[in-house]
């Protein structure tokens, strides 16, 4: 039984999927706001949620998952301007590092990444705002802009466990200094104004752009439709993104949007908040040129629980390069002692299921290492003292294939099959005699079997395809 701690309730519930035979599994994460790099800290929540998905995949549920990207805000406003760059052409450098990035730490790709200025986008929030404008649930100030009303949903402050009262303007504040009528309604429209330049569209309301909360109400509710199992994102992202998000969905759906909202919490840094004023601000790219693996950047940000902060250091990086050397290690004694013996069917490795089931629980993945860990001190004992038949090392690495598939920290460089390295090797023969279309089928047939392959001024390299 998979249960996760759920934000909206804050209560570890038992996972059950909207899908009536059990098997789909919708989920909305949201995605990068594409104004810079994407740090660090932006990657591990896009890494738990990777677990996440791993995780349901390998207790069989199929998962439909959506990640948005957010290229249109005030910050890709801002900064496009900044650099005197239009916003398409600045936005799309970010979203294409966003992508390699992703590739480096091996997240599996979402079937789905809108991205807000799509017209299919854009067009779905402006069909909803409209549909909250006839409730009379959302307003056009004299300001131009049109807010949602938040007095207008009984629900409102419901996932950040807030009291309105506290949202509403004290005695001192006086109201007409807003354009808004509450202090806590917050933007679907924003009027166009000079500093958007050339950025807008039309709408009923006149020219605009959205809000960045409308964004992914309109992209969730597109795709997924009105009902999705679970919501992620960042603990920043809670209120009042995900707040909002509640709001105008169901208001305009009359349906409960999401059944389980999780949060990751932030990553510190060396104990504190990551910050470029504080020098200790980095990006992937920043730890691949110090020489990090990305399996070594993925480990580092994946081997705390999610709820827990994470606490970022050059100490803890260096520990993931052990950890991970000891299960290189370990596999290849593995290797070694299995030889071509077929796994050996009645074997049952100890701990094998405990890896899954720690997972279980709201993704306990340090449970789930130490039990990993475990296996390999109990195995290598065993084969210490040669008690580890060939059979039993056999199925000990099939059992390692299902926990990678969920880890994916395998290193790729000692494992390319016979096969691929026969298919190199006849691609580099074409190669050296210059028959370009044999080696392009070879690389065709070296990708069917799941390996991507490089021409470098070393030769040929080979990595994994990320799955
Ligand atoms: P943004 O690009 O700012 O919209 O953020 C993208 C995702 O990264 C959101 O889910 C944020 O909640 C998350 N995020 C931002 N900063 C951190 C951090 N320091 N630690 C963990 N997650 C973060
Ligand atoms: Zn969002």
């Amino acid at each position: 039984m998979i249960r996760f701690l759920n934000s909206l309730t804050r209560k570890l519930e038992k996972f059950e999927p909207i899908d009536p035979t059990g098997k789909q599994v919708k989920m909305y994460t949201c995605g990068p706001t594409v104004y810079s790099f994407a740090h660090i800290g932006n990657f591990r929540t896009y890494l738990f949620e990777d677990l996440l998905q791993r995780h349901l995949e390998a207790r069989s549920f199929m998962v439909q998952r959506v990640m948005n990207i957010t290229d249109v805000d005030d910050k890709t406003i801002r900064n496009s301007r900044i650099a005197g760059v239009p916003l398409q052409e600045f936005t799309k450098q970010f979203t294409e590092a966003f992508f390699e990035d992703m590739r480096t730490l091996r997240i599996k790709d979402a079937q789905f990444y809108p991205a807000a200025t799509e017209p299919e986008n854009i067009a779905q929030m402006i069909a909803m705002i409209d549909e909250l404008v006839k409730k009379d649930i959302a307003y056009q100030a004299e300001d131009g802009s049109v807010y949602f009303r938040i007095n207008r949903f009984a629900h409102y402050g419901q996932l950040a466990h807030l009291d309105l009262d506290e949202l509403r303007p004290s005695g001192r504040v006086q109201s007409d200094e807003y354009e808004k009528e509450n202090l806590g309604d917050f933007a679907l429209w924003k009027a166009w104004d000079a500093e958007d330049g050339l950025v807008g569209w039309d709408s009923p309301w006149g020219r605009g752009r959205p809000g960045w909360h409308i964004e992914c109400s309109a992209m969730a509710t597109r795709i997924l439709g009105p009902q999705i199992d679970i919501h992620c994102g960042g603990v920043d992202n809670l209120f009042p993104h995900h707040e909002a998000e509640i709001a105008q969905s169901e208001s305009c759906t009359g349906k409960k949007f999401v059944r389980y909202w999780l949060h990751s919490a932030h990553l510190l840094v060396e104990g504190q908040k990551m910050s470029k004023s504080l020098g200790n601000f980095y990006t992937i790219r920043d730890l691949v040129a110090r020489g990090f693996t990305g399996r070594e950047i993925r480990y580092a940000l994946l081997c705390v629980n999610y709820r827990l902060q994470l606490n970022f250091t050059f100490d803890g990086m260096t520990q993931a390069r052990q950890s991970l050397l000891r299960i290189d290690e370990w596999l290849q004694r593995l290797r070694d002692l299995a030889g071509n013996v077929a796994a050996d069917p009645a074997f049952a490795p100890a701990h094998s299921d405990a890896f899954f089931a720690a997972l279980d629980d709201d993704l306990n993945i340090s449970a789930a290492l130490a039990e990993l860990f475990e296996q390999i001190r109990a195995t290598n004992r065993l084969m210490d003292s040669n008690q580890l038949e060939s059979g039993e090392a056999a199925a000990l690495l099939q059992w390692w294939q299902r926990v990678n598939q969920v880890l994916q920290i395998q290193s790729d460089e000692e494992v390319v099959p016979p096969e691929v390295q026969q298919l190199l090797e006849a691609r580099a023969a074409s190669r050296a005699s210059k028959d370009w279309q044999r080696s392009d089928a070879l690389r065709a047939k070296i990708s069917e079997l799941g390996w991507f392959v490089k021409d470098t001024r070393d030769g040929q390299k080979v990595t994994k395809s990320i799955k």
